[in-house]
């Protein structure tokens, strides 16, 4: 049986155009997540670039067939985007249009008024390689993040492989030869095309409900200057955990942490200034302890860390890696990076009680100031303390 090309093109565009209405009414207007808009953009720039491959043949043929190659890698590079946004993350501006830009240069570089394969070779390399990116980035989720994004993923990498294999068809017996044209022609490619979009279309409304909820939980956990825990989420993270320590007679240390003289940095530099100290202190506390460890911006310039499993001596320890890294950065300011002053307080046997361990630390952290600044002192044990106001 021989498919007919145009009817299912004419189908395609169909799917397409609905989709593109449905994702854009219904999920972006609703959710303005960006990777509805991303695939929003992708559906559009797909839809046109077909299009415009419905002037071949005409006089119009010489700009279209060149229009054409472009939009459609610039969709497969807005199908990029959106994979990639999943991640928190976007490709560089510069990266999305370099592809479609050398596609359109090359494609009208290539007689496009009588080569209807005009720039072929570049389109469907820049094509594989996107969606190869795409399928990347799917990949790298982790397996948890929806139920929904492996089957992306693996639709996603097989029309790479099919974009691979119509590069390598293309090139070794051209557009006309046996083999490209019944298994890498425009029939086998509208047939996978429109299963890759039923497939995204699955998933859409599930994964961008999933990044606008991540969005938003980090929003309300996370500092925005610094990107550690904000006061109230450690305070609620420490609680659980120093309850999970002390069921299991696990040890840990509190540390709270001050930059010295901090308000001269402001002043002689500028707050801009102070924020990339604060930044800076923030990475190199993120650089120096584990994973378990919690860390957070408890105010201002003050910071704090629960670190289960930890002595105090460690902690001490660690505290002089955290200053010793913040004073090896580069500060990109003009200002030197201010020292820092620590106070740590250690859970005793069996005790947990997060408000006393910060009121210890804080105390050990005013000792450290007055002291003379740029170092750390562990508080006195609880019984010493007890002792003391007793006596
Ligand atoms: P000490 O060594 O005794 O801690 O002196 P200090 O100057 O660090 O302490 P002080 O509490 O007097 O000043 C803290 C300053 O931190 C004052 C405040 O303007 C500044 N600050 C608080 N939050 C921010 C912020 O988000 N960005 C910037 N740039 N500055 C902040
Ligand atoms: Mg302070
Ligand atoms: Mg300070």
């Amino acid at each position: 049986m021989m498919l007919d090309t145009a009817t299912l093109r004419v189908a395609l565009a169909v799917v397409t155009l609905t989709l593109l209405c449905l994702f854009y009414f219904i999920t972006f207007r609703r959710t303005r997540s960006p990777y509805s808009g991303w695939w929003c953009s992708a559906l559009l720039l797909f839809l046109t670039g077909s299009a415009s491959y419905l002037l071949d043949g005409t006089a119009h043929q010489v700009w279209a067939n060149p229009l054409g190659n472009t939009l459609l890698v610039a969709g497969a590079g807005a199908m990029w985007a959106g994979a990639r946004s999943l991640r928190r993350d976007s490709p560089k501006i510069w990266y999305l249009l370099a592809g479609p830009a050398v596609t359109g240069i090359v494609s009208v570089l290539d007689h496009p008024a009588t080569n209807n394969w005009s720039g072929g070779p570049m389109m469907l390399a820049l094509m594989g390689i996107m969606l190869g990116l795409s399928s990347r980035e799917l990949f790298l989720l982790e397996v948890e993040y929806s139920r929904v994004h492996r089957p992306l993923a693996y639709g996603s990498a097989l029309l790479t492989i099919f974009y691979v294999g119509r590069l390598l068809t293309f090139l070794t017996e051209g557009p006309d030869g046996p083999i490209f044209v019944s298994y890498f022609g425009s029939v086998v490619t509208t047939i996978l095309t429109t299963m890759v979009l039923v497939v995204a279309s699955f998933t859409m409304v599930e994964l961008s409900n999933e990044q606008l909820t991540r969005d938003l939980r980090a929003r309300a956990t996370l500092d925005g200057l610094t990107g550690l825990l904000n006061r109230t989420a450690f305070l609620d993270l420490a609680v659980n955990e120093l309850r999970r320590l002390s069921n299991a007679r696990t040890p840990a240390s509190l540390v709270l942490a001050d930059l010295d003289h901090f308000k001269t940095v402001n002043d002689r530099y500028g707050h801009a200034a102070g924020d990339m100290a604060l930044q800076a202190f923030a990475a190199a506390c993120s650089a120096s302890v584990r994973s378990t460890d919690l860390v957070g911006r408890y105010g201002g310039e003050e910071f704090i860390l629960l670190l289960p499993g930890v002595s105090p001596e460690r902690a001490g320890e660690m505290t002089g890696n955290i200053s010793r890294r913040l004073q090896s950065q580069q500060p990109g300011i003009e200002a030197k990076l201010p020292t820092v002053s620590y106070g740590i307080a250690a859970t005793g046997a069996g005790r947990a009680d997060l408000k006393a361990l910060i009121e210890s630390a804080d105390a050990a952290l005013y000792r450290a100031k007055t002291q003379g600044r740029d170092q750390s002192v562990l508080a006195a044990s609880f019984r010493e303390e007890e002792a003391a106001s007793a006596g």
